[in-house]
C-alpha cells in the first residue's frame, strides 16, 4: 500500500527558514577520519557526570568502559579506539564550558576505521530477547538521546507502573536547516531502526508507535514506511508525515502536531503517557542489543557553503571538531562561524579542540558573508510591538516581555512570564524586525536564575 507523503499535522507557531539541506542530503554515510586522539567527555549526558575508571598511561581497547557514575541519571562512556590514556583533564566543552575528559591516544596501527553494523535483515524478530534484557543492554552501552538533549534512554524506556507509556514517537523530523544524518539513516540504515523501534517498543510497553517524518523527504518516508510492512503485520507501529515547520522536532511541538495533547510546562512527555525518541537513538539501540556493541561512533553531517568536502561521515565520540574538518577539506573561505548543531539551536564554539560528543548530530560552517546578511547582524533598534515574536514562539511565550525583564535584571519577572517554558527555538530572533537577539537574552537569563538557585541556601 502507498503512502500519501503530504503532511498537514503542525503545531501553532514556529518558522520556516531555508531548508540548504541540498548540501548534503545526498551524500551517503561514509567512515570518518582515523583519528590520532580521541577527548571522552565524562559529562555528555542530562544527569550526574561519569567518574573515570581508568588511569594516566593505561592501555585501552575499543569498546572499554572509562567512566560510569552511580546516580541513576546517567549514563557511562566507552573508549572509540584502542590506544593509551594521556590524561584526565578539563577540555572545552559547547555548553559547559570546560568539563572533565578522558584524553586517548589512538595507537595509529590498531585503529582500522569502524563502520556501522551492517547485520540487519528484513523481519527482525524482537521476541528473541526480554524487556528487562533489551534495558539493560541499553544501560550498558551508555546510549543518551542522540536528537540533541541528551537523556539517558535506559531511563525513558523502563516502564513506570504509575504512568504507563501508551504511545511511543520516533523523531525523524530533522527540522534544522543544513543538517542530513538523521535523513540518510532513514535511508541508508532502515531495517537497523525498524529493529531498534521494535525494541523500544518492547522494552517500554507502548502500545503504539508512530515515526514522524517532515514531509520534505518524501523518499524516508516511503522507505520506512515499506520496511514497516504497516499494512501486513499487527506491529501497530506506523509512519506519519508531519508538515515541515520549525521546530517540528521538538517533542513538545511533536506531541501537539500528533496526538494534539499538551506536556504540562515544566514537566516531560512521559507524564502524558508518551515517549519520543529519535531514529538514530533507535539504530543505537538496535546496535546494542544485538551485538552488545556501546556507543562509541555516531553520524555527523559537516556542512556549510566554507566546508570543501560536506557530508555525513560515521565519527568517533571525542574526535575533536578541527579535525573533522580538516578530514573533510578544511575551509574554502573565510568563516565566521562554527556551530555544533545547527544554524536554529546550535552553539557557536570558538575552540576547536572540542569534541563531537554522543549528542552532536552536526557541525555546520557559516561564511562572513552569511553572518553579514543575516537578521541579528544588523543594528539593534527599539521593540516595536509588531507581536511577531508571540506569533512565532511555539510555547506560547512572550519573549519581548522576557527579554526586557532580563535586561533589566528582574528576574523575577521573567520567571512570572515563565522563561523556564522557553525551548530555546530561536523561532522570535528569527522573525523579529528590530534585530533583538531575544533568544540570547532569554539564554542569559536562564543561566543567571541556575546561578541564583545555587547559591540559595538548602
Ligand atoms: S521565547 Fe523561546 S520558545 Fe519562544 S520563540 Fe523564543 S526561543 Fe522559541
Ligand atoms: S518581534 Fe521584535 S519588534 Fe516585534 S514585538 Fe517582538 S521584540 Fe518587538
Amino acid at each position: 500500500m502507498k503512502i500519501n507523503t503530504k503532511g498537514r499535522l503542525s503545531f501553532p507557531g514556529g518558522v520556516h527558514p531555508p531548508e540548504s539541506k541540498d548540501l548534503t542530503c545526498e551524500s551517503k554515510i561514509r567512515p570518518g577520519p582515523a583519528v590520532k586522539q580521541v577527548a571522552i567527555m565524562l559529562s555528555q549526558h542530562i544527569g550526574a557526570a561519569c567518574q573515570p575508571l581508568v588511569e594516566k598511561k593505561q592501555a585501552v581497547q575499543a569498546g572499554q568502559l572509562i567512566g560510569e557514575a552511580d546516580a541513576f541519571v546517567s549514563a557511562p562512556v566507552h573508549s572509540p579506539v584502542n590506544g593509551t590514556v594521556k590524561e584526565i583533564a578539563l577540555q572545552s566543552h559547547a555548553i559547559l564550558g570546560r568539563s572533565m575528559a578522558v584524553i586517548i591516544d589512538a595507537d595509529p596501527d590498531n585503529n582500522p576505521p569502524k563502520l556501522p553494523c551492517s547485520e540487519f535483515k528484513d523481519g527482525f524478530d524482537e521476541n528473541k530477547y526480554s524487556a528487562q534484557q533489551i534495558c539493560d543492554a541499553v544501560r550498558e552501552a551508555g546510549i543518551v538521546g542522540m536528537g540533541g538533549a541528551g537523556f539517558p534512554t535506559r531511563v525513558k524506556l523502563e516502564p513506570n507502573p504509575q504512568v504507563p507509556k501508551e504511545t511511543m514517537i520516533i523523531n525523524g523530523c530533522e527540522c534544522e536547516p543544513y543538517i542530513t544524518c538523521d535523513y540518510r539513516l532513514m535511508l541508508e540504515w532502515t531495517n537497523q531502526i525498524v529493529a531498534g523501534v521494535k525494541l523500544a517498543k518492547k522494552a517500554a510497553a507502548c502500545s503504539e508507535v508512530i515515526i514522524a517524518i517532515e514531509d520534505n523527504k518524501p523518499q524516508a518516508i516511503e522507505v520506512m514506511h515499506t520496511a514497516l510492512k504497516t499494512h501486513e503485520n499487527g506491529d501497530n507501529i506506523r509512519v506519519v508525515p508531519v508538515k515541515t515547520k520549525y521546530p517540528q522536532g521538538g517533542e513538545r511541538q511533536l506531541i501537539k502536531a500528533i496526538l494534539r495533547k499538551s506536556v504540562p510546562t515544566g514537566g516531560i512527555p512521559p507524564m502524558i503517557g508518551v515517549l519520543v525518541q529519535n531514529v538514530a537513538t533507535a539504530a543505537a539501540i538496535a546496535e546494542a542489543v544485538v551485538t552488545g556493541a556501546p556507543l562509541t561512533h555516531r553520524v555527523v553531517t559537516v556542512t556549510g557553503e566554507a566546508i570543501a568536502n560536506p557530508g555525513n561521515y560515521y565519527v568517533a565520540v571525542g574526535t575533536s571538531v578541527g579535525e573533522l574538518i580538516e578530514f573533510c577539506g578544511g575551509v574554502t573561505e573565510p568563516s565566521a562561524k562554527i556551530i555544533l548543531g545547527g544554524p536554529m539551536m546550535g552553539i557557536a564554539i570558538a575552540d576547536l579542540t572540542t569534541p563531537i560528543t554522543k549528542t552532536t548530530c552536526a557541525i555546520t560552517v557559516l561564511t562572513k558573508e552569511q553572518i553579514g546578511k543575516a537578521k541579528f547582524a544588523g543594528r539593534q533598534t527599539p521593540c516595536i510591538r509588531c507581536g511577531r515574536c508571540l506569533e512565532a514562539c511555539p510555547e506560547h511565550i512572550n519573549p519581548t516581555k522576557i527579554a526586557h525583564a532580563v535586561k533589566n535584571n528582574l528576574l523575577d519577572v521573567a520567571e512570572d512570564y515563565y522563561i523556564s517554558a522557553c525551548i530555546e527555538c530561536g523561532c522570535c530572533s528569527y522573525v523579529c524586525p528590530a534585530n533583538i537577539e531575544l533568544t540570547g537574552y532569554i539564554k542569559t537569563g536562564k543561566i543567571f536564575l541556575a546561578r541564583q538557585r545555587k547559591k540559595m541556601p538548602e
